[in-house]
């Protein structure tokens, strides 16, 4: 990975709008130190086509990568659902190694970096050995996607999970969760390592993830939400959470963290697909962020988000890639829109009188939601910020004669070709002529790693 200290974009998406001839000077720790528009490039590294920042991506479970289209297949009994894919999911977890978590990592953040993704939320629940025996480093795993991230050159925010039941409050859990279960101790111990494997790196920061409402209990709940960051958890992606929600608790889980926890900027509600009008409402005026994963969602059957009454009141939303069938924030905000449309029988939905551009209108949001609930200075092109900078080939035949945010409409709605021609991410140029820097030796050992689990 080569590094500059200054680069030069012909064209600069920046907080206050498209910009022309812009130097963006970067400090030693990778940190954006000054953006000037209007200026010649000079001995600056040129970026010669449309400059968007690096979108965060905020959920991931990075093994799935490994299951990515291996999990299609109609089962025996023919009434395919997310609970049958997840029972397939568990199979498929008892046999990562170490080794192998860290290569299937490596490989979908280089296909992530790839794409335009320069920061990934990994909501880490893959802790322990296949019998639930904790490794000799209660955080091995955790680390494993560090060095991943390290690898690969992505930024993370290592989120570990805590998961300690199977059902809604404190039913016992399946086997095939026994490597994913820890108390709140054990949890806490995995959270320090994570810290102190992160501390002083300015690519990766430290959230928390209880996993849902089925694998924790309301005083865990409580116990986490006093922490002074990032907290992420998953809520109401499928019906049958809702039912069992509503029965154990007379609230659909929505309403019920609306009522019971203080959710305010700091809370990440990954899917958040089945909530009411009024819970949308009271979502978006918490501050909270609704993680949207619209290319998973589509591939597990779990519903559609209601776009229209969260933006309504100002809901902030980012994407996520969680499985990883997609891994292009393009497609993320592509199959969110399209949903919501073939519901709706209408188009331009995630736009505004000012905004009438929805690519424009998308991209902002996962911008700023993303970097929201990542506990980092990203998701924008500016002073302080991380320089994290996605370079969009103005001349790939997916964008040829389209400027600005018409640009961004074009990247998002058309095509599977991906015109991501350039990556920065602190600093450092990690994709050069759309492909990873590292891309083959990476890939060598992904692929090792998908003989051994498919073995
Ligand atoms: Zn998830």
């Amino acid at each position: 990975m080569t590094s500059a200290r200054e680069f030069w974009a012909a064209r600069a998406l920046l907080p206050g709008g498209w910009a022309e001839a812009v130097r963006i000077a970067v400090d030693p720790a990778g940190d954006i130190a000054a953006v000037t528009p209007g200026t010649p490039a000079g001995a600056a590294r040129r970026l010669s086509g449309h400059v968007v920042p690096g979108v965060p991506n905020l959920h991931s479970h990075a093994f799935q990568r490994a299951m990515a289209g291996g999990a299609e297949r109609r089962s025996p009994a023919g009434q395919d659902s997310f609970w049958t894919w997840r029972e397939t999911m568990y199979r498929f977890v008892g046999r990562f190694s170490p080794e192998d978590a860290e290569a299937v990592a490596a490989q979908l953040y280089a296909e992530l970096l790839e794409h335009g993704f320069t920061c990934v939320a990994e909501f880490h629940y893959l802790h322990h050995q296949p019998d639930g025996t904790p490794y000799d480093d209660i955080a091995e795993m955790a680390k494993r996607h560090l060095a991943a991230a390290r690898r690969a050159g992505i930024g993370i925010a290592m989120l570990p999970s805590l998961y300690r039941h199977g059902g809604i409050f404190g039913k016992e859990p399946h086997a095939g969760q026994r490597r994913f279960l820890n108390d709140l101790d054990g949890f806490g111990r995995i959270v320090e390592g994570a810290r102190a494997a992160a501390a002083g790196d300015r690519q990766a920061s430290v959230g928390l993830a209880p996993h849902s409402l089925r694998a924790v209990t309301p005083d865990m709940l409580r116990a986490i939400a006093g922490f002074d960051g990032p907290i992420h958890l998953h809520a109401a992606e499928q019906p049958k959470e809702v039912e069992e929600c509503l029965a154990a608790t007379g609230a659909r889980p929505v309403r019920w963290l609306l009522d019971n926890l203080p959710l305010d900027s700091r809370w990440c509600l990954i899917h958040a697909t089945h909530m009411d009008e009024g819970e949308a409402a009271d979502l978006a005026k918490s501050g909270a962020v609704a993680g949207l994963c619209p290319t998973t969602e589509a591939s597990l059957g779990d519903g559609i988000f209601p776009l229209p009454a969260f933006l309504r009141e100002g809901g902030r939303f980012g994407i996520g890639t969680d499985s990883h069938v997609g891994t292009s924030p393009a497609f993320e905000l592509r199959q969110l829109e399209t949903t919501q449309r073939l519901r709706d029988h209408a188009r331009a939905v995630a736009t505004a009188e000012q905004n009438p551009h929805p690519g424009r209108t998308l991209l902002d949001a996962a911008l700023a939601g993303g970097a929201q609930v990542s506990g980092r200075r990203i998701g924008a092109i500016a002073p302080g910020m991380r320089a994290d900078l996605v370079e969009l080939d103005d001349t790939h035949p997916l964008l040829l004669g389209r400027e600005g945010d018409a640009l961004l409409d074009a990247w998002v709605f058309s095509g599977q070709g991906n015109p991501v021609r350039r990556v920065v991410c602190g600093g450092k140029v990690v994709v050069e002529a759309g492909r990873h820097v590292d891309a083959m030796a990476i890939r060598d050992e992904f692929g090792n790693a998908m003989r051994r689990l498919l073995a």
